[in-house]
């Protein structure tokens, strides 16, 4: 397709101009129109078996270049929008961010969709439609507050179907009606799609905030993404929603595999559903349900179904394992109790550990292992890096391991290195593109020979150059964007983005910053000026998350306020954190923050974006940072901290006796920690905000710190003023960035998926 000719057409069709007349939001429905035409046009691959992967969210990010890309158009349409003295970048600031994830879980659906047709399988995403996302972020008085985020317009990426199926709630049936989105591959021909279910009349935005009526259903069914579930009607609407979401794709599974001629019980030959965390987990009851509508016996459509299903596993945080009462299920999809009660007993019959049974008593009441479920009748279950998945063999899922050894594998993440490389990085493509060739964009391994390079000056000037030129870049957008503040880009680029959660340790940033800022108040001056950005939502009924978003951005006022420190130290924390401003930060990091406590983060994927966009790592030895570090060599990165092992054996004391184990107040009591956590209840600090929440926070964290940040914050301290004073050596640090993108090749989702497609789903 001649791309200008295209566009012409359409801008004349649609607004009765030239591209050169038309306004960046007209020019980008028209290439909107134009992307979907081609995406639409591409066929499906096809395959002895079709995967189906099913997950709550679907963090996808704008759409316009990612696609442009996939359909190799890329530069012909950024050409022919300069011929017309159009920038491609303004046209996309147009495009609404489509809300349909929270964090990394939800990213890495959206990169594994990409890379799954990037390699031209046969596998769709399966989700819903969330009209009003997960929130909207934003900051008054120094707090957050949740606004509805809503992204759909009349001219959006989602096709209308036309297919609907009725999912049998208790309370009656409701019709989900089918929109997807084009997925198209990257170096292939075919297109595959994201199914996005959606209720027939879906509710208005709430008028102000996120507060609605959740026993308004169906329509709120698709309104939020992880409503609030503090309360009993919250924790039933998300039953309601995940339900929703299997039982409308179990039965589009089943449509399929007779649109394809196959019977029922030929499931397993020709589908592969993976299940990304627990909350698609009732689609394996449903398929059996329905399985056994179609005439399978219990036994066939059981076995079929455990043929089928394969289970991803996200976290070992306890709270994060869903676990549901049997009665909300009685009530969301009581057809599905019966069958939910015969997994139980054969499980049962077969282990009869208590242990790992589904229907486990909890104060009376029965409650539904969700994970359990997809363990004893999936045939895969595979942690997200390394390190965790040693460690659901080892502790957190041991006992199943014990049972079902071969069930158990290791895929670590990985992210799209066309996103977020390629498209959020052109300028250091373009130097890959020198340096190693443009073969690294279909086989990222390629971009090894980048160490080439390793004393090569031209090249790390230009990485320098580059370097300088994305954080000069971000920091006019950081002005235009949020309130005209103003970052440094002089000065070290020191990155923290990510959701908000104390095992994060966010709060352990802060208390550097606190450290700092203290240091340069006693007449003590840092090497060179640090910028330390933050970016993190918290969810809305998380206190002590939205706590350490007060304290930065009272750190942040107090900074601004003060001209002995301004010079030296800034904090800024980006407002409504997203994939957009993911691409705009991570390619203008310097020093990559990756601080979870070791063992609580499974993997991370931020860690690998930054990586393979030049910032050096400042992390635990935790998730695949610790793949990352084994690739770098110790030269490469900077880790610091108590080990994975140490922090397991420290709750295990703690659960075996409260008086045993971490214990915070030791920590605290020490002479270089007692003045950076006592600054939180410091006039300096409670004058700027709220004395209660900086008071609960430092209560908190004397007394409790369950995610130990004190019990590392020195080791912390001492990481990052080395990483800092080693920056100044240019040549050297150019180098740490060299071998970071060199490295990261392994990291791309591709690879991932390629060992998914070998040891679990095999689409042949
Ligand atoms: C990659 C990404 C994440 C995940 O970051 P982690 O550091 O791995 O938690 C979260 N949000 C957005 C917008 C991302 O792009």
């Amino acid at each position: 397709m001649d791309v200008k000719q295209r566009m012409q057409e359409l801008a004349q069709a649609r607004y009765g101009r030239e591209p050169a007349q038309c306004g960046d939001g007209e020019l980008y429905r028209v290439l909107l129109q134009l992307t979907q035409e081609l995406a639409q046009a591409r066929p499906a691959p096809q395959g002895e078996r079709k995967l189906y992967y099913f997950s709550a969210e679907f963090l996808i990010g704008k759409l316009l270049s990612n696609n442009l890309l996939a359909l190799g158009i890329y530069d012909e349409a950024k050409q022919a929008l300069a011929q017309c003295g159009k920038s491609l970048a303004a046209i996309e600031d147009v495009e609404p961010e489509p809300s349909l994830g929270n964090g990394g879980l939800g990213r890495l659906a959206a990169c594994f969709l990409d890379s799954i047709a990037a390699l031209g399988l046969p596998g769709d995403g399966v989700g819903l439609n969330y009209h009003y996302g997960l929130f909207k972020q934003e900051f008054h008085m120094s707090h957050q507050f949740e606004q509805p985020n809503p992204w759909i317009e009349d001219d959006s990426w989602l096709i209308p179907t036309g297919t609907e199926f009725e999912v049998p709630f208790g309370f009656g049936p409701v019709k989900a009606r089918l929109f997807d989105i084009a997925v198209p591959g990257a170096n292939t021909g075919i297109a595959n799609r994201l199914h996005l279910f959606d209720v027939e009349h879906p509710a208005p935005a709430p008028r102000e905030g996120i507060d609605f009526d959740k026993t308004d259903l169906p329509a709120h069914l698709t309104s939020f993404l992880y409503p609030d579930d503090s309360d009993e009607a919250g924790r039933l609407l998300r039953v309601y929603q995940q339900y929703f979401m299997v039982s409308a794709g179990a039965q589009l599974i089943l449509k399929e595999l007779d649109e394809r001629g196959c019977g029922p019980e030929t499931l397993s030959d020709h589908v592969a559903v993976q299940i990304n965390d627990t909350h698609p987990s009732m689609v394996i009851p449903e398929l059996v349900r329905l399985l056994a509508a179609r005439g399978l016996t219990m036994d066939q459509a059981v076995e079929q179904v455990s043929k089928t299903c394969a289970y991803t596993n996200h976290t070992i945080l306890a709270e994060a394992l869903e676990k549901w009462p049997l009665t909300f299920i009685e009530k969301v999809a009581p057809q599905l109790v019966p069958i939910i009660r015969e997994l139980d007993a054969r499980a049962r019959a077969a282990h009869p550990d208590p242990k790992v049974a589904i229907l486990q008593g909890e104060e009376g009441k029965e409650i539904v292992h969700m994970a359990h479920l997809d363990i004893h009748f999936g045939y895969s279950v595979n942690g997200v890096a390394a390190l965790h998945t040693e460690i659901l063999k080892g502790s957190e899922l041991r006992h199943f391991y014990d049972i079902y050894p071969a069930k158990f594998n290791n895929k670590t993440n990985g992210v799209t290195l066309r996103r977020w490389l390629e498209v959020c990085n052109p300028q250091l493509a373009a130097l890959l593109d020198q340096c190693v060739g443009p073969e690294w964009r279909a086989d990222p391994t390629r971009l090894s020979r980048l160490m080439d390079y390793y004393n090569d000056s031209p090249v790390l000037e230009k990485l320098l150059d580059i370097k300088a030129a994305n954080k000069r870049a971000a920091s006019d957008l950081f002005a235009r964007d949020q309130y005209g503040i103003r970052l440094d880009p002089d000065a070290v680029f020191d990155i923290q983005v990510k959701r908000l959660h104390e095992y994060k340790r966010q709060q352990m940033n802060a208390l550097y910053v606190i450290h700092k800022y203290l240091e340069i108040k006693a007449g003590k001056t840092p090497q060179r000026p640090v910028t330390v950005i933050f970016g993190a939502k918290a969810a809305p009924a998380y206190v002590m998350a939205k706590h350490i978003i007060h304290l930065i951005l009272c750190l942040r006022r107090l900074i601004e306020n003060d001209p002995q420190v301004r010079p030296w130290l800034h904090v800024a924390m980006v407002e409504n954190y997203n994939v957009t401003w993911a691409e705009r930060l991570i390619p203008a990091c310097d020093i990559s923050e990756q601080i979870s406590l070791a063992s609580k983060e499974a993997s991370g994927t931020g860690n690998m974006k930054f990586m393979a966009n030049g910032a050096v790592t400042l992390g635990t030895l935790d998730g695949a940072n610790v793949e990352i570090a084994e690739l770098v060599g110790p030269d490469n990165i900077y880790t610091f901290g108590a080990g994975s092992n140490y922090v397991i054996e420290l709750y295990d004391q703690k659960m075996k006796d409260g008086a045993k184990g971490y214990q915070s107040r030791v920590y605290y009591e020490r002479p270089a920690v007692k003045p950076l956590v006592d600054f939180l209840i410091s006039p300096a600090l409670t004058s700027l905000g709220d004395e209660a929440a900086l008071k609960a926070l430092w209560t908190d964290l004397t007394t409790k710190d369950w995610f130990m940040a004190l019990l590392d914050v020195e080791a912390y301290t001492a990481a990052r003023d080395r990483a800092i004073a080693d920056y100044g050596d240019r040549a050297a640090w150019a180098r740490k960035m060299l071998v970071n993108t060199a490295r990261s090749g392994y990291f791309s989702s591709d690879r991932t998926i390629a060992e998914y497609n070998r040891d679990i789903w095999r689409l042949g």
